[in-house]
């Protein structure tokens, strides 16, 4: 076995790592973790250090650590058979086993799903499919795409542009043209503090509409959104936004695309977080969830109306130009099917519900009078603890200060692994769905010390 200090020199001097600061990881100033092995919610690193995972990876790990009903799953899936493509109506048991699957589990107006390997091919997938529906419909112009400032959608060029977040576009030349954005519903960070939360939904669904006739709706082909934005922040809509939003779209024919990449399959405590904000959405991305990442596997719901123009289309354009090499890997669709299998069995959908709410209750309790605590907030297994300098006015910390990488630098010391999130100071929480009480009272007890020692 190679030694730690041979792995973190080859490491250093062989593998550039995704969203890192390259100069302080090669000059040893960021964390260097190398995980080992995982067990429920646990990982365990080279160092023999123990961390609770309160982030399930990067919001993936949804059924926990070490699941041998999934690994088998995927060993007896290689050995049968650990490769064929789906092309010109290929296909294995597997990958079509799950796509009933995803299917009985989708919203009802939900027709087939298209699988890929990671949420970002799947969003690029669904810009295509929009853009390809609309020529066939006669509309070339119709095209723009409206997404969120901070939502999060991906690292490609579409979806690193649809991404609303500086750091993905910073030196980039992202974003590309087609795509525009507008406001968060972000009410803590309201334009004015004496704005109620259904003036703020007024407001936003009005910022919409503006956008959308400065720009023109004929060029407008889709609006895509988080049910409750992730990366950007974890921050739940206000009451009325998806009503409000959904309201807009339809007036103006606009196709709506739920990103359901972190709240598919659970996380809300709903099967999918289009049930729980009631989106009636036309395109459905999913990833994180359907395999709970033991392989990569993600896929685009296409809803009844866009299908039925798709199919027409190939009659008279032929075949549908778009595909990876590994679209429905049979092996990602085995751990899709013992994963979802294993969700049904632990009853992890309503423990996502019952336990997420203690998480956050007990949050709240510990760190809601902080005074420097801005907002406890969150939905089922997702929450966040956002830091501010001054609790009356909602002023930031200097970025400078570091605030966030610091409380979550001790919470790791203390055996914890939550997420500074990349804007603003915002401590994010996204534990696996299978997370105990016991194991939610470690999460607050802990995060509660690292805040109290920061700041
Ligand atoms: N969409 C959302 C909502 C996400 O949170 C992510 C990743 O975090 C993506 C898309 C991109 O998925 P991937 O990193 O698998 O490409």
């Amino acid at each position: 076995m190679l030694t730690n200090d041979q792995l973190d020199q080859w490491d250093r001097e062989n593998f550039f790592h995704p969203s890192t600061h390259l100069a302080q990881h090669a000059r040893g100033e960021s964390p260097n973790r190398i995980v080992k092995t995982a067990s429920g919610v646990y990982i365990e690193d080279r160092d023999g250090n123990k961390l609770l995972d309160a982030f399930a990876g990067l919001y993936c790990v949804n059924v926990g650590y070490g699941r041998t009903e999934i690994s088998e799953a995927i060993a007896e899936q290689a050995k049968e058979l650990a490769y064929y493509h789906a092309y010109v109506g290929h296909g294995t048991e597997a990958s079509i086993t799950l796509a009933k699957m995803v299917l009985d589990r989708a919203p009802a107006n939900m027709s087939k799903v298209y699988f890929g390997l990671g949420g970002s091919d799947a969003n690029e997938t669904n810009i295509k499919l929009i853009w390809y529906y609309n020529n066939i419909l006669g509309r070339p112009e119709k095209k723009k795409i409206i997404s969120r400032w901070r939502g999060y959608h991906g690292s490609g060029l579409m979806t690193g542009s649809m991404t609303g977040l500086a750091t993905f576009h910073n030196k980039f030349d992202l974003p590309l043209s087609q795509v525009i954005h507008t406001e968060a519903p972000y009410y803590y960070r309201r334009p004015r503090r004496n704005m109620s939360e259904a003036e703020f939904v007024l407001h936003c669904a009005a910022e919409l509409e503006a956008l959308i006739a400065r720009e023109g709706a004929d060029t407008i082909a889709a609006f895509i959104g988080e049910p409750i934005l992730g990366t950007g922040g974890i921050v739940p809509p206000p009451a009325g936004y998806w009503e409000a939003i959904q309201q807009v779209l339809d007036k103006h024919d606009i196709l709506l695309i739920a990103d359901e990449v972190v709240t598919g399959f659970g996380r809300l405590g709903t099967m999918m977080g289009s049930d729980h904000y009631g989106m009636r959405p036309d395109l459905i991305t999913i990833a994180k969830g359907l395999t709970s990442a033991y392989a990569p596997l993600s896929g685009s719901i296409v809803g009844d109306r866009m299908w039925q123009v798709l199919m027409d289309g190939t009659d008279e354009n032929g075949p549908i130009g778009h595909g990876w090499t590994y679209s429905a890997h049979p092996i990602g669709a085995a751990a899709g099917i013992a994963n979802l299998n294993l969700i049904d069995k632990l009853g992890l959908v309503e423990n996502a519900g019952k336990t997420g709410a203690y998480l956050n209750a007990q949050m709240s309790a510990a760190l809601g009078e902080h005074a420097n605590v801005g907002e406890v907030r969150g939905e089922g297994m997702l929450c966040a603890v956002e830091l501010v300098k001054d609790r009356d006015t909602a002023t930031f910390f200097d970025a400078s200060e570091k605030v966030a990488p610091r409380v979550v630098g001790e919470m790791a010391r203390l055996g914890v692994i939550a997420r500074a999130m990349p804007q603003g100071d915002i401590i994010g929480f996204s534990p696996p769905l299978c997370l105990s009480e016991a194991e939610a009272d470690i999460v607050v007890e802990k995060t509660a010390s690292a805040v109290k020692s920061v700041l």
